[in-house]
């Protein structure tokens, strides 16, 4: 069998008497969009941050493309092949949009059109010379979200990238994430807004409290009364 793109063993991970993640084993072989839901406290974040190297989890492994990744510093990880973006965005003040890029690409000719290409593709032709603080809130996302393909990573995790974008940024964001897939890259999708989870996504992985509640097509995860009563409304 070849390595799976992603694998997690028995992850397990507390926060003093929390267990935010409850021995978690799942692994993904295809590419695709993979949404990742459930409610708040549910474990999401933690997951996404042990798999990038932010947490060390108290039990369990983590691959990628077969290679173990736990315990190793985040900026190895994301040179194996796994970048990610942050619910609280973290753009440097001082750094213009396209030094943000030139930091993993390197100051030279080629790193300078490959940023630019980059941020085209992204939507953000034209800012190349503003600071975060320049930027509409939506913008500052996109390069956030540049600054983590610049890497051309195997697949990206992205925590609520839709969060605070109005209805027509989340559009263009979420037809963004359809050309990234099929450009085939894995993207690992955490969402509040379950809808666009569903229309999106190839895959859904629904936590609870640090475990699996539901794990399927997203017709098949809509379609599963546990979770149709917790999070799309049903009484
Ligand atoms: P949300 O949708 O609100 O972002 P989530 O599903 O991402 O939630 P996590 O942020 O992973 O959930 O949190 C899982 C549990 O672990 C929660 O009970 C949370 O309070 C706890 N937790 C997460 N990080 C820490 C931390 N650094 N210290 C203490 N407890 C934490």
């Amino acid at each position: 069998m070849s390595p799976a793109v992603f694998e997690v063993q028995d992850l397990t991970v507390r926060f003093g008497g929390v267990t935010a993640l409850d021995g978690l084993s799942l692994r993904h072989d295809s590419g695709g969009v993979v949404g990742l839901i459930g409610a708040n406290g549910a474990g999401k974040t933690t997951f996404v941050n042990v798999l990038s190297g932010v947490v060390r989890p108290a039990r369990g492994r983590a691959f990628l493309d077969g290679r173990d990744l736990t315990g190793l510093a985040a900026h190895k990880i994301a040179r194996a092949g796994l970048t990610r973006t942050f619910q609280n965005l973290r753009l440097f003040g001082s750094l213009t949009v396209l030094d943000h890029l030139l930091v993993p690409y390197g100051a030279r000719n080629h790193g300078r059109q490959r940023a630019l290409a980059l941020l085209a593709e992204v939507g953000l032709a034209g800012t190349e010379s503003r600071r975060p603080a320049e930027l509409a809130y939506g913008e500052q996302r996109r390069l956030e979200l540049a600054r983590a393909l610049a890497l051309d990573p195997r697949i990206v995790l992205l925590d609520e990238p839709l969060a605070g974008l109005a209805g027509s940024e989340s559009d263009e964001l979420l037809s963004l994430f359809g050309r990234l897939r099929d450009g085939g890259t894995t993207l690992l999708l955490i969402e509040h807004d379950v809808p666009s989870v569903l229309r999106i996504s190839d895959r859904v992985l629904v936590l609870d409290r640090g475990r699996l509640l539901a794990d399927g097509t997203p017709a098949e995860v809509a379609s599963d009364p546990e979770v149709r009563q917790a999070y799309l409304g049903d009484d």
